[in-house]
């Protein structure tokens, strides 16, 4: 960790097996282009800022400072020293968190106060005004569960474009930055609450704002930007419930015991299924070995015990998907999620709008529209305004920006240009 005395920084970019388009940016100009990453997340800032970046900030909620790992310097540039000194998050904390716009203009969420909404640790109810005084000098993860977890991020984006420089020099720099608090703030309430129309409202200023400041920085047409997200999430499960929608909650543990159970009776291997994890059976393979038992008819027999479950929409063999009868662009989407070393053995997928979480907030993780379908908006350097609505894939991003800019596409690019823009 650099920045901070915890472990919060012992992270870096290891486990990602490709360049990144900022790596390609980095390699292409012989690394004269400034690469830096921006993010409340490690994972938000490091990955988009790939491994031959100049810098990638994070935010160490045990002592509100933004921080890095050794992987990218030994010691923070002074400038972010004295910004972390401000304790910035304090001020936000100071001002509580009440709507934007007078509550009762809200038309796009259900009520302030619903049962399925999880509450704020020392919060009583799940409703404005959330009072954020008391996490002054005490919890400075709380900001990352509010807008103001967005305007911290873009304001030290604002301060790294103004202390290093960024766009000022004869190479192309690039400025990724990751707003997460939103997805904070869709877990904890869910997608049809006060409190994410809030944020959304409010990151639309924040946004405003920073468009201005490349304005005057950089100059109108001098800059690409260009927007996305990782994900969109299920509508809480209680509230699907409440408006007579399908959907509902889901927990594994229960399956993957009494398939245990079966498979230790009938093959005597204990514990085959070691672990469950994103939809995922992972197997003992050297307990099943050493057992000579037969690991094709065991991974059935986790399937069809799979299939019995109310809430399970189908389940897959992974090493044997080719010939699994299940949609196409379901089984696109799984194979292009496989990784013959750190994949698991047994896939399954959940009925639409069913997830594994609790009664209150809500998650993602599906093939489905409402996870799958995201922004991606593009605007300034050589875009003309327009719109499509043909199917373009988040892995087209990396290839159209490499189109754009003549430079090579990611080790691991997968996707097309999307043509409406690099046509123009
Ligand atoms: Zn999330």
């Amino acid at each position: 960790t650099v920045g901070s005395d915890t472990k919060a920084g012992l992270m870096s970019p290891k486990n990602m097996l490709t360049t990144t388009i900022t790596d390609e940016l980095r390699l292409a100009t012989n690394f004269k282009s400034k690469v830096i990453g921006i993010s409340l997340k490690d994972r938000g800032s490091i990955l988009p800022a790939g491994h031959s970046a100049n810098a990638a900030y994070w935010y160490d909620g045990q002592t509100g400072d933004w921080i890095t790992s050794t992987h990218y310097m030994k010691k923070l540039p002074s400038w972010l020293e004295d910004h972390n000194k401000m304790k910035l998050a304090n001020k936000f904390f100071d001002k509580n968190w009440n709507t934007l716009y007078p509550i009762e203009t809200y038309t796009q969420s259900t009520a302030d106060n619903v049962p399925y909404e999880g509450k704020a640790r020392g919060e009583e109810t799940p409703t404005f005004p959330h009072p954020l005084k008391l996490y002054i000098g005490k919890n400075y993860d709380m900001i990352k569960s509010t807008p103001y977890g967005n305007t911290i991020t873009l304001d030290l984006a604002k301060l790294a474009i103004l202390s290093e420089n960024l766009g000022q020099g004869s190479s192309t720099d690039f400025l990724a930055v990751s707003c997460s608090a939103t997805d904070y703030v869709g877990h904890q309430y869910g997608p049809n609450s006060v409190e994410i129309e809030d944020t959304y409202l409010r990151l639309d200023k924040d946004l405003e704002e920073f468009f201005n400041y490349l304005d005057t920085k950089i100059g109108k047409g001098n800059y690409l930007f260009f927007l996305s997200a990782d994900h969109g999430a299920a509508h809480v499960s209680t509230f699907m419930e409440d408006n007579k929608l399908p959907g509902g909650l889901y927990s594994d543990s229960k399956v993957v015991k009494t398939i245990n159970t079966l498979i230790e009776e009938k093959y005597h291997v204990k514990k085959a299924i070691v672990t469950s994890r994103n939809s995922q059976f992972y197997f003992d393979h050297d307990a099943i070995k050493a057992a000579n038992a037969d690991f094709t008819a065991i991974k059935n027999l986790a399937i069809e015990t799979l299939k019995k479950e109310d809430e399970i929409f189908d389940a897959v063999d992974l090493n044997n998907l080719a010939n699994e009868t299940i949609p196409e662009q379901i089984k696109k989407a799984i194979t292009y999620g496989y990784n013959a070393k750190r994949s698991g053995d047994v896939y399954y997928i959940l009925k639409s709008n069913y997830f594994g979480g609790g009664k209150t907030g809500t998650t993602h993780g599906s093939w489905n529209p409402y996870d799958a379908h995201i922004p991606c908006v593009f605007m300034g350097w050589n875009v003309k305004p327009g719109k499509t609505n043909k199917t373009h894939y988040m892995t087209d991003i990396a290839a159209t920006l490499a189109a754009m800019l003549h430079i090579q596409m990611p080790s691991g690019c997968v996707g097309e240009p999307i043509t409406e823009l690099t046509h123009q």
